[in-house]
């Protein structure tokens, strides 16, 4: 059988098979929970992880196993979640460190600053799981991490002109009550010379709950 005949019959043969309604991929699944289709090898089927075998995708089945046993030093970040491990004074030559061993700093909400140089990068939680695991903070500078180690309580002056940019301010006052007062759009920040000004630029990826609330801004509604 030459080439040309060859092709041939395997041309008919997948007709056939399309003809009597059998799929060659009969392994392929449909995930229950995001409905994407993955392919189900057979190799891993006896070892499978229950979450897959329950009829899940492999990125379901392996954030769902994570929810359920959430590790120790884990820090979520817009989302992606990290080890961030006890800071290793006397590093073996053995040991491998996460990220290298490169010193960073991270702040949770509580405004507690953590120091590490053994931080994993562990992934993306999906969107679809994102309501069952809050963001823990965000890495910040080292300033920020100093600044925040003699010092790690938020700030309740509601009518603090430097407020919208600094760290510190407990955005919950004003999620609540509203604004205290609008900042006049000549100002200059830190004005207020406070010693505990901590700018949210130094925070990694920080975005405010609240929007500032500037005279231009109320000029602008105004309009
Ligand atoms: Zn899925």
């Amino acid at each position: 059988m030459n080439e040309k005949e060859r092709a041939k019959r395997a041309k008919k043969f997948l007709k056939n098979l399309k003809r009597d309604g059998i799929t060659l991929l009969p392994r392929v699944r449909k995930c229950r929970l995001c409905g994407k289709k993955f392919f189900y090898p057979e190799f891993l089927e006896k070892e499978v992880d229950r979450y897959v075998a329950s009829g899940l995708c492999f990125e379901c089945g392996y954030w769902r196993k994570f929810l359920d046993h959430i590790p120790r030093h884990l820090q979520v970040t817009n989302g992606k979640c990290y080890k961030v491990l006890p800071f290793v004074s006397n590093k073996e030559p053995y040991m491998t460190l996460g990220g290298n061993g490169k010193k960073r700093y991270f702040v949770t909400k509580e405004l507690k600053p953590i120091m590490s140089n053994d931080v994993w990068f562990i992934g993306t939680i999906p969107e679809r799981f994102r309501y069952r695991l809050a963001d823990t903070g965000w890495f910040c500078n080292e300033s920020a991490y100093k600044s925040l180690c003699k010092f790690n309580k938020k700030c309740m002056e509601a009518g603090c002109l430097d407020r919208y940019r600094c760290f510190r301010f407990d955005t919950s006052i004003e999620l609540k009550n509203g604004p205290y007062n609008t900042i006049p759009s000549d100002w200059v920040l830190k004005g207020e010379h406070c010693g505990f000004f901590l700018d949210t630029e130094k925070i990694i990826d920080y975005i405010s709950p609240i929007t500032p609330i500037t005279n231009e801004t109320t000029e602008k509604e105004n309009d």
